[in-house]
């Protein structure tokens, strides 16, 4: 029988331990706060900003929201990012990429405190993650090592293939999972539009993740038995979301896989709520239970 790693089920499992940690703050007077910055009329943007907020307030957070016309000055961004660097308490900033064409979005990420990078592109937490001590793990790539480890399955000395190298997910979680630490010490191979014989390297892997953005380009016959496969592809074909697997004939070959809805959307909400409870407790000192 293949497991189907359902993200929904596990999402609910860490906000319910997030709840005990949220509350061991609001003991000390502490409530996380997320902000949210929106530039941007991209309908998916704004649904994606508001099921952050709902996620921070079902589990006792506080959620703060700016919205910034996409028509107005890049200056703008800048000044409402400094303000809430400064908003003592805000502990977690995220501003929803992409940001207009004439903003600089690496600027944006740039003028974000580091210690409120709740998303992990700050250069600093980069550099963090990549030398092995890493402060604040990307929310994806941290949900998809989460969901591996749901699957029962023991990084340590699997065989890794990442399709996509872009900054948010492939690089990260190429690198999370290379590392000397607990579900990583994974030999990882990573794959992007360049790469020549894709479907060997999908097929000789343990584990498989998929995050290119084409969807259904992985199918059944480029995969293995025995294998997991996480899907991070979000794609809208015809109004329907689909991910970059082609669920039903992968899902009758490999061991464990998870689906396009319901797989690493809800994780990677999760984690940054996860992340914003960390801030919360590293910028107060308190020490919070993850
Ligand atoms: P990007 O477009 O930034 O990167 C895509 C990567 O895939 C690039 O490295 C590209 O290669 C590579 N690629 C594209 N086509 C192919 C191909 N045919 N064969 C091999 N590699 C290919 O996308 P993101 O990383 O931002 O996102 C990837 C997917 O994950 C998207 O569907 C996105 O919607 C989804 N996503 C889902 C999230 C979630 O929470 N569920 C969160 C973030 C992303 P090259 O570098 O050569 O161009």
């Amino acid at each position: 029988m293949t497991y189907i790693i359902d993200g929904n089920e596990l999402a609910d499992s860490i906000r319910a331990d997030l709840e005990d940690s949220v509350e061991t703050l609001t003991d000390e007077d502490i409530t996380p706060g997320l902000a949210t910055v929106l530039m941007s009329d991209d309908p998916a943007s704004e649904t994606y900003v508001s099921m952050k907020q709902k996620a921070c307030e079902e589990i006792g957070m506080e959620s703060f929201h700016v919205e910034i016309d996409p028509e107005a000055p890049a200056e703008e961004l800048y000044d409402t990012i400094e303000d809430l660097n400064e908003d003592p308490e805000v502990h977690g900033i995220l501003v929803q990429l992409p940001v207009p064409d004439h903003v600089d979005e690496e600027r944006v990420l740039n003028e974000i405190d580091p210690m409120k990078d709740v998303d992990g592109f700050h250069p600093e937490n980069v550099g963090r993650m990549v030398t092995g001590n890493a402060r604040f793990k990307p929310c994806t790539p941290h949900g998809v090592i989460k969901m591996i480890e749901d699957a029962g399955v023991d990084t340590e000395g699997k065989d890794v293939t990442v399709v996509g190298r872009s900054n948010i997910v492939g690089k990260p979680v190429a690198n999370l999972l290379m590392q000397k630490t607990d579900n990583g010490n994974a030999t990882v191979t990573v794959c992007h539009s360049r790469t020549q014989n894709l479907e060997e390297k999908t097929k000789n892997a343990d584990i498989v993740i998929a995050a290119a953005g084409v969807p259904e380009m992985i199918d059944g016959s480029m995969l293995s038995e025995g294998q997991t496969v996480i899907d991070v592809g979000t794609n809208r074909v015809d109004g329907e979301l689909v991910g970059d697997v082609e669920f039903e004939s992968a899902k009758d070959v490999v061991d464990a896989i998870s689906p396009v809805p319901g797989g690493v959307g809800p994780m990677t909400i999760t984690m940054l709520l996860y992340n914003t409870v960390k801030a919360a407790g590293l910028q107060n000192d308190v020490e919070v239970e993850l």
